[in-house]
């Protein structure tokens, strides 16, 4: 199948081939007719499946439409831009501003050849004067994290009352930051009449729900469940006796000449600030990146990582998303994340745009359980191997057997899970951001702590 027979108008056709995509994925096959057609759409695709042009293609679709009436309309017949009342055609809500940035640039891509398009970007930790004036100016489409764009509406410097498309990308995470309201405030704020495009890697619970909500018979479109094996990413597990080990694993598998760039996940902003400062220390080209940096700091990291200037990016979950470097060959986890839909998004990073990649996970016993819903989760084994001279010195960690005496298995859930299970209290006493202040000596009990509350605000979107 190519392009050429979804439906799209040729500007658009001539941006992908500019592009070089020649053959659409499978979410953009199933999405861009059923969205050209106008329909509401629901869809689970997985990280890296092309989901961003599936919904952005349609929606710039819209704007040259619109610019086709206008021209029709003008007595020169070269009307441009049609006088707009302040509100959007198109919003796009994104969790993060990571993910917002990426798809206001994948809209600047793919609209190269929209006369006069205006994407705007709104997202938390910049200053407020500069999306003042692109929203004052009535951009084609607004590309934002819920809570930003909420203060704007509240003081009235835009308006959704003609948006047409609503689109909610990885609507699942927006979720569990804790933006429920806030989407419903915004969605309220638009017409009732609008198309409503979501994506969500799940639509169990509150996704559920939200989509019954702002849905109307919406196609559903399933193109790849989260079960489906990454063909292109290869998944490794090495166990770490401690800390110490983990470090040493680490800088083995960084020292490995084929490595273009590499992407390690650590569970907390101080973790990633103290793993980077040590990579430093010997010698790698580093950054550290987590919500608690100023947004000017994070883009500069993320410039750095485009432009390969960066080797290595040790980074919070607020990278686990929307983050999309093909030319990230390495993604390692220090530890596993939380929630397990997680680690598709981490290992995600990688195996970009057809290319492979390798996702390592270093584990200490204590995420032994954690490790299990993982591997629950996407039904696969992570296959567990050695570094040779780095073996592990404690035996690989074991399930409980079945037959285990009722009491030991009370007494005993399993290697890890009563130390590493979601149940325990995470991130005591750590603010967001600190551990500026360089590396953390000692691997205390703290140090393996994850984001708590606070931490995690901080990686919010707004
Ligand atoms: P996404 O899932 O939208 O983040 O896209 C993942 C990656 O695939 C991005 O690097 C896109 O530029 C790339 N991509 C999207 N659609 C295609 C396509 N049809 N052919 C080749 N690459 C694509």
């Amino acid at each position: 199948m190519s392009f050429d027979t979804l439906g799209l108008p040729e500007p658009l056709l001539r941006a992908l081939a500019t592009a070089g995509y020649a053959v659409p994925t499978d979410v953009q096959a199933a999405a861009i007719p059923a969205a050209l057609a106008g329909r509401d759409l629901r869809v689970s695709s997985r990280t890296g499946s092309g989901k961003t042009a599936s919904f952005m293609l349609p929606a710039l679709a819209r704007v040259l439409a619109a610019r086709a009436a206008a021209a029709a309309a003008s007595p020169t017949g070269r009307g441009s831009r049609p006088p707009r009342n302040g509100s959007p055609r198109v919003l796009v809500l994104a969790p993060t501003r990571e993910l917002a940035q990426q798809v206001a640039r994948a809209a600047q891509d793919y609209g190269r050849h929209v006369p006069h398009l205006t994407v705007a970007t709104v997202v938390g930790g910049v200053p407020y004067g500069l999306q003042q004036r692109m929203l004052g100016a009535t951009p084609d489409i607004v590309v934002a994290t819920p809570g930003r764009l909420l203060d704007h509406l509240g003081a009235r410097v835009t308006r959704l009352d003609a948006v047409e498309l609503l689109v909610l990308d990885e609507a699942d995470r927006m979720l569990d930051l804790g933006f429920i309201d806030d989407l419903r405030t915004i969605a309220a704020a638009t017409p009732a009449a609008r198309q409503t495009v979501m994506f969500s890697a799940t639509f169990d619970g509150h996704a559920g729900h939200l989509a019954a909500e702002l849905l109307r018979q919406p196609e559903r479109i399933d193109v790849a469940h989260h079960t489906e094996a990454h063909a292109d990413i290869e998944q490794r597990l090495h166990w770490a006796d401690d800390r110490r080990h983990q470090q040493a694993l680490l800088e083995h598998i960084l020292a490995a000449r084929e490595i273009e760039q590499a992407l390690v996940f650590t569970s907390t902003q101080i973790d990633a600030e103290r793993v980077a400062a040590h990579l430093a220390e010997i010698g790698h080209e580093v950054e550290a990146l987590h919500g608690g940096l100023p947004q000017g700091r994070r883009n500069r990291v993320l410039q750095a990582m485009r432009n390969r200037r960066l080797r290595v990016l040790v980074a919070t979950d607020v990278a686990a998303r929307g983050l999309d470097v093909p030319t990230i060959s390495h993604v390692i986890n220090l530890g596993l994340p939380m929630k397990a839909e997680d680690y598709v998004h981490r290992i995600g990073r990688t195996g970009r745009a057809g290319r492979t990649g390798l996702a390592v996970t270093l584990a200490e016993r204590r995420d032994f359980g954690q490790l299990q819903r993982i591997q629950h989760f996407t039904t696969q084994r992570i296959p567990a191997s050695v570094v040779p001279g780095l073996e592990p010195q404690r035996a690989e960690p074991r399930p409980a057997p079945a037959h285990a005496a009722p009491a030991a298995r009370k007494g005993r859930p399993g290697p890890a899970a009563h130390r590493g299970g979601p149940g325990r209290p995470r991130g005591h006493g750590q603010a967001p951001g600190a551990g500026h202040g360089g590396p953390r000596r000692g691997p205390g009990p703290q140090a393996r702590t994850g984001p708590g509350p606070q931490a995690r605000a901080g990686d919010r979107g707004r």
